[in-house]
């Protein structure tokens, strides 16, 4: 597939405009569908259950949920412009990504996966920050935190301005940095998965796993839920790390947390 991928020209507007049609149709109902999963099997299952576990009312304001799906539907279309401009700098030999699996030895494998998370980690923490100053906040941000009570339909709806600043750091970073193609898809679903789980309304993280030695470094539903509720707290994307070492976890973290596993 990659291989034919390479003797397309995208730079044709019909082919870039039919690629990006594609990878928009796969990755708007990648988000549908993924949201679909968590609120239909987990949020259901412990709403019934773990009643203890629930952060947010779920699907309930139906103008939210519009809102959400119009603005992922956007979000949705500039990441997939973003991935064929990704595929033509590839083809133009303009970034490090590569095909064959042999090329650097199997142990960079999970290093460059370690890498490029904690370059995306860094990037966005201070994205973020940035997006929280009042002025930027107006333009760019507010629409993400306009959701309030957030569900897993929140997790891509940004305004495009925000988006287009997401979207830049996987092409910068394949850019920088050597990394296989299967690396990469992993980055994408993990990023997906995360960022469902955040917005879930729903702690779905097992008992106690927030001293884990793992999970203490991992953003839950609880974590972000504290950052669309106090605003200036809880920053990070994936990890807890910047957090803690800004200084800007929540205090309150631990005692909701405590509460909920
Ligand atoms: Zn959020
Ligand atoms: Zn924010």
């Amino acid at each position: 597939m990659f291989k034919s991928l390479a003797h397309t020209d995208f730079l044709d507007p019909f082919s870039f405009l039919i690629l990006t049609g594609l990878l928009f149709i796969i990755v708007f109902l990648r988000y549908l569908f993924i949201s679909g999963v968590f609120h239909f099997v987990f949020y259901r299952a412990f709403r019934n259950k773990f009643e203890n576990r629930l952060i947010n009312g779920h699907l309930k304001n139906k103008r939210q949920v519009i809102s959400e799906i119009k603005w992922s539907s956007i979000t949705s279309f500039l990441f997939a412009v973003s991935g064929t401009v990704m595929v033509i700098l590839w083809q133009s030999g303009n970034t490090a990504l590569y095909i064959e699996i042999n090329e650097y030895p199997l142990w960079y494998l999970p290093i460059s996966l370690a890498i490029a998370l904690f370059l995306h980690e860094t990037y966005y923490y201070w994205l973020h920050r940035w997006m929280h100053i009042p002025k930027v906040y107006r333009i760019m941000h507010k629409v993400h935190h306009d959701s309030v009570e957030t569900t897993s339909l929140t997790s891509f709806s940004f305004h495009p301005l925000e988006s287009v600043l997401q979207a830049i750091i996987i092409p910068l970073i394949v850019f920088l940095l050597p990394i296989n193609i299967y690396v990469l898809l992993m980055i994408l679903v993990l990023m997906t998965i995360s960022g469902t789980l955040n917005h879930a309304g729903v702690e779905l993280y097992p008992n106690n796993f927030h001293t884990h030695w793992l999970g203490k470094w991992l953003i839950g539903a609880t974590h972000h839920d504290l950052h669309h509720k106090k605003f200036r707290c809880n920053y990070g994307l994936y990890f807890t790390f910047w957090d803690k070492w800004m200084g800007t976890e929540s205090e309150d973290f631990q005692i909701e947390i405590k509460q909920k596993t």
